[in-house]
This record gives structure tokens, sequence and C-alpha cells, in this order.
């Protein structure tokens, strides 16, 4: 290799030599042709910065479940005017490995590479055998402790939610709306689904279409009259709701997507619904609310307005912008109260991951018409006596959008938010160590054990004195026997905390494993997404209100045997919990809802025991 080697690749050795990877997904709306050099140019730029080189280039347009022995066909890219130099696919990439054409794989997340975890690993292990170093340039260059943990977890994330979850599928959802494509759902009101030839080619072979909304017949004039009675005709929203119900089969209702929120009739939500939605003019609006907290409407400068119309409008923009002008201000009250409304629909989000902090029993949803709306509750009467502490109030109650809130800022600052490092760091610095817990936890152990140890022993030693067949013998016996298990039973348990003990990462490993973590948009949306509880799982997420000292403490384990379902499940990182704290102490602790609005916004972080429970809380 030395004998032919290019003045070209005299200067790419003095520095690290890299192959680029890039892949585009057959089942996701991107197109390969904008995709893949964006990959490319983001890995040019995380390479530079490492000081390395980008001299070979291999992509893929391919499903990234399928198997290793199916990958990087290049049946594919046909179609498709790339404008990449392509050395070959992945199969290619691995067997150019061994010739050592370079020194490592860039590309721009572990799933580019693949989302079947054994694939993955595969190939980071075929490299490896090669010398080859496989980097993802979201995660830290430098391999560590926490650089190989974090590969596990995004791999086991990468198989499921959390990839799809927010960033990458709200892009897609954006680029299909911006497009005049629909990635899902209903047809709005007033308009029904054309479908149309999908303009990528793959999906057109396999008999893909694009749907773009056109008028529907029947609805579109009622759209239409809408606008006509509020604007023109100065109805009010009442006035025009009781017009609609008037006559149902002329002016049918939306549909709304809950079974259970379907009346049948227009209700002024509807009506409010209709006039707000700028879709009706034709084009595609963005950023039409707020992405933080509560969900709340953008003042209309804010909107980010498509270029060109999506579809054909059924009112004028001029019609549109008379209907919002006066209304805006006022109806971010009503969109306030809407928002609980639609984020009671959520079916306890929470649900199984939140406990009482008194019993520690799992609190369970439940609603009150007209008045807080969902909440979280555990009742003393529905609870079976010997399972509960005595100083157990009638009630600990506690509501969902003050929990769901605390969550959102919970994961927002301390797992996927930029100042996470620094919140981990602050917990670390201000609280107790996790180690000296386990270890206490350890020696707390072993103390029994030794007890428990010496009464056997003791116990023996009467038996030993006492003649055979006597009664007195039989009950001794009884007693090791109980004793005995007692101890296989602490035995277990200390080999269980033993081990913890040894787990607990390091504060370094910790950060660095929290640094590398995806940054996400976690928002109030999230919440209503429904994989925001498979990520809550994926997370080992725990909540637990304590509501004598209306604190609610979360915590968030993260485990690298995402991955290996069936593994050990050693906790490798602790996201040390916030709870929150009443602004002002309620009179009487523990009591409904009225009391509890006195909880503040301050979060205090307060680290508590968290070690792996043995046994499920309830
Ligand atoms: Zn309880």
């Amino acid at each position: 290799m030395s004998a032919q080697m290019t003045d070209e690749e005299k200067v790419a050795q003095a520095s690290m030599r890299f192959a680029f990877y890039g892949r585009v997904s057959t089942e996701d709306n991107q197109d390969p042709t904008l995709s893949l050099p964006r990959q490319l140019a983001n890995c040019e730029k995380a390479v530079q910065e490492a000081g390395g080189q980008i001299v070979a280039h291999f992509f893929d347009v391919e499903s990234g479940a399928m198997r290793l022995d199916q990958r990087g066909s290049g049946k594919g890219l046909a179609g498709f005017d790339i404008p990449i130099p392509r050395d070959g696919g992945l199969a290619d990439l691995l067997e150019e490995a061994s010739s050592r054409g370079f020194d490592a794989v860039a590309c721009e997340s572990i799933n580019r590479l693949s989302r079947n975890p054994s694939v993955t690993f595969r190939v980071e292990e075929q490299l490896g055998d090669e010398g080859v170093r496989l980097w993802a340039i979201d995660e830290p260059f430098e391999e560590s402790f926490g650089s190989i943990v974090l590969r596990h977890v995004n791999v086991g994330l990468a198989r499921g939610y959390l990839h799809e979850l927010k960033v990458k599928s709200r892009q897609g959802i954006e680029t299909a709306a911006k497009q005049g494509r629909h990635a899902g759902g209903k047809a709005l009101y007033g308009y029904k689904f054309a479908e149309f030839e999908h303009p990528n080619p793959h999906k057109a072979e396999q008999g893909l279409k694009v749907k773009v909304l056109e008028p529907d017949p029947t609805t579109a004039p009622v759209v239409k009259m809408v606008f006509h009675d509020y604007v023109v005709n100065g109805l009010t929203i009442t006035e025009i709701e009781r017009k609609l119900n008037g006559d149902l089969d002329r002016y049918p209702p939306p549909q709304s997507p809950d079974p259970k929120r379907r009346t049948g009739m227009w209700g002024r939500s509807s009506v409010w619904e209709i006039l707000h939605n700028p879709k009706f003019t034709g084009y595609q609006v963005w950023n039409r609310r707020q992405r933080k907290r509560g969900g709340r409407l953008n003042p209309p400068e804010k909107w980010v307005w498509s270029e060109e119309p999506a579809h054909e409008s059924l009112v004028s923009r001029e019609m549109f912008d008379r209907a919002n002008l006066t209304a805006i201000k006022r109806d971010n009250v009503t969109k306030v109260a809407e928002g609980h409304d639609q984020y009671r629909k959520h079916n306890y989000v929470l649900r199984s991951f939140l406990h009482c902090g008194i019993c520690g029993l799992r609190m369970h949803g439940n609603v009150r018409r007209g008045r807080d709306g969902a909440y979280y509750t555990c009742e003393l009467n529905r609870r079976q006596a010997s399972l509960v502490p005595e100083e157990h109030p009638r009630t600990v109650y506690l509501r969902e959008d003050r929990a769901g809130e605390k969550v959102v800022e919970f994961l927002s600052t301390h797992v996927f938010g930029p100042e996470r490092v620094d919140a981990l760091r602050e917990a670390l610095a201000t609280t107790a160590p996790e180690a000296d817990k386990a270890q206490a936890e350890v020696e707390r152990l072993r103390g029994e054990l030794a007890g428990l140890q010496t009464r056997i022993k003791r116990l023996i030693t009467n038996l030993e004195a006492e003649e055979p067949g006597r009664e007195i013998t039989a009950d001794i016996r009884a007693r090791m026997d109980e004793l005995a298990r007692l101890r296989s039973k602490k035995q277990s348990r200390l080999e269980a905390a033993e081990k913890d003990a040894t787990q607990v990462p390091d504060p370094e490993s910790a950060e660095a494993l929290m640094a590398a973590l995806p940054l996400l948009d976690v928002d109030w949306e999230l919440l209503s997404d429904q994989e925001f509880r498979a990520l809550l799982m994926a997370l080992n997420f725990e909540a637990s209100y304590d509501p004598t000292k209306r604190e609610l403490t979360i915590r968030v384990t993260l485990i690298p045997e995402l991955t290996h379902p069936d593994g050990p499940r050693a906790p490798l990182l602790f996201v040390p919990p916030a709870g929150f704290e009443p602004a002002h102490h309620a009179p009487e602790a523990c009591a409904l809802s009225p009391e509890l609005r006195g909880l503040g916004q301050e979060n205090s972080i307060a680290l508590r025991r968290f070690n792996q429970q043995d046994e499920p809380l309830c």
C-alpha cells in the first residue's frame, strides 16, 4: 500500500482518515438527494473538528431495520441523482475496512447505520476487528465508559420510540406539510383527501399515494358560511353554534377523533376552531402554538406561512385575518382552558409511574368534572389496611396538569435539555454521593446478617442442650427454619446491594453519558403523544408524591440493557430527582385540591435513595 501511495493519500494519512456512511430510509418521507448531502456535510464538519478528513463515501437508500445480509443491495438508489461520489453501500464498507483504506467510519447518528441493534453491534465489531472505529458524530469522539454506554442507549432508543418521537418526526410532518402532503390523520373539516402518485419513485412503485386536501362538497360550504356569518354578518360564536345545530343534516358537525368526545352536535369550540384554522386559506402555517408549556397560541406575527398554497382555499386570507384580528387576545384565555381539556384526554400519562409518597402504592387517575380536571389520587378506603401506614391521610390528591408540567420541566432540564449536565453536577455536589448510600446499605445488611447468624447459633446451642423428642425442640426447630429463611432473603438482598454499590457510576462517567444523550425539545404536546409512556418506560421513570411536603420526586434511571431486555438490569446512571415545594405551606397536610394550588414553581432538587427496588412497589 505504501508503495503506491498518492500525494492525496499521504496528506490523508497525516490525519485520521474517515469513511462517511449515510443512509436514507425507504420508509420515511425524506428526500435522499437532500438528506444524504446534509448527513455528509454534518459529518464533514465534525470530522474536521476532530482533526480528520473524509476519504471515502458509502451510503444506502434502504430500511434500517433489515438484517445485515439484506443490507447494501443498492436497489434503493435507482431513480435518485445523489450528488456524492459513491464507493458503495454497507457491505462494501465492511469489505473495504479490511484493506484499511480508512481508520474510522463517521455517521450522523448511530441509527443511520442501522435501526436493528444486532446489525449495529455486528458492524461495530467487524470494523473493530479491522481496527476501524465507528463514530456517530452525535456521540463524543473520545471513547470512554460514558460513550460506550451512550452507544447502547442510542441503539436502544433508535430501535423504537425516541428517534422518531419528537425532533425528526416533527420535521418529517412539517416537510410533508410544506409539500402539501398529509402525514396521517383525518382530512380537515371542509375537505376530503384526493390521492396522487407519490413523488418518491420508490414509493410510487410500491403503489403509495400522496394525499392532498380537496374541498368536500358538503362541508366546504359550511366553513365558508361560518366565516361569512362571523365576519360579514357579525354573528357571535354562540349564535353560529345555534344556527348550525338547527340543521345538522345540512351542517354536519366535525367528528372528534376521540369517540368519547363525539356529541353529534356543534359546540362552541368546534366553531372557534374553524374560525381560527389558517389552513382554510389554502396555506400551511407553522409555529401557531408555543411549544413550551400549555401550548398557547402565538401571536399571529410569529406564525410562519408557507410560500405557496398547499391546497384550495375556502376563505381568503383577508377574511381569515378579519376573523382573527379581534379574537386573538380573548381566545388565548379560552385556549388555556381548552388546553386543559386536551390534556384530559391524555388518559393519565403518569398512570403506573406515579406513587403515593406515604404508602408507596400507585396513585390512580380520576377526573372531576367542572373542577380541576384530571388528577391522581390515593384513597385510604380503597387500600388494604395492612398496606397503609397509620398516618396516611384519607385522600392524597395531585392534579395531572401540575404533575405533567413538572414532568415536562424535569425532562427538559434534567434529561434532554442543554443545561442537564449542570443540573446533574449541581445535584451531585449539593447532596450526598450515591455511592455512599449504596455502601451504607451494604453495611446495614451485613450487620443484619451477622445478627441473624448469631441468633441461629444460639438456637443450635439450645437445641443441643435439650433432649431429643421434647416439645420444645420442635419449637426451636421451627424458629430456626424461620430464621434460616430470613437469612437467605437477606443474603440475596445483600448480594443485590453489593452489585448496586459496585455499579454506581463515578460523576465523570455520569456526566459524559448525560451530556451525550440526544437533545430533545420536550414540550407540553409531547405528553399527548402515544409514545410518551413508552419513553417514560425506557427511562425507567418513577415519580412519587409526598403530600405532607407537597413534593413530587422524579427520577429516571438509564440502563444500557435497553437493547437486551433479558440482561441484568444494573442501573448505570441515575438522574437525580427534582421535586417541587409549595410556595407556602398548606394549613393541613395532605388536603384536597384547593390547598394544592399553593404548589410553587420552584424546583428543588432532593437526592433520595434510588437504588433499584427488589420488590415491586405494589
Ligand atoms: Zn397512599
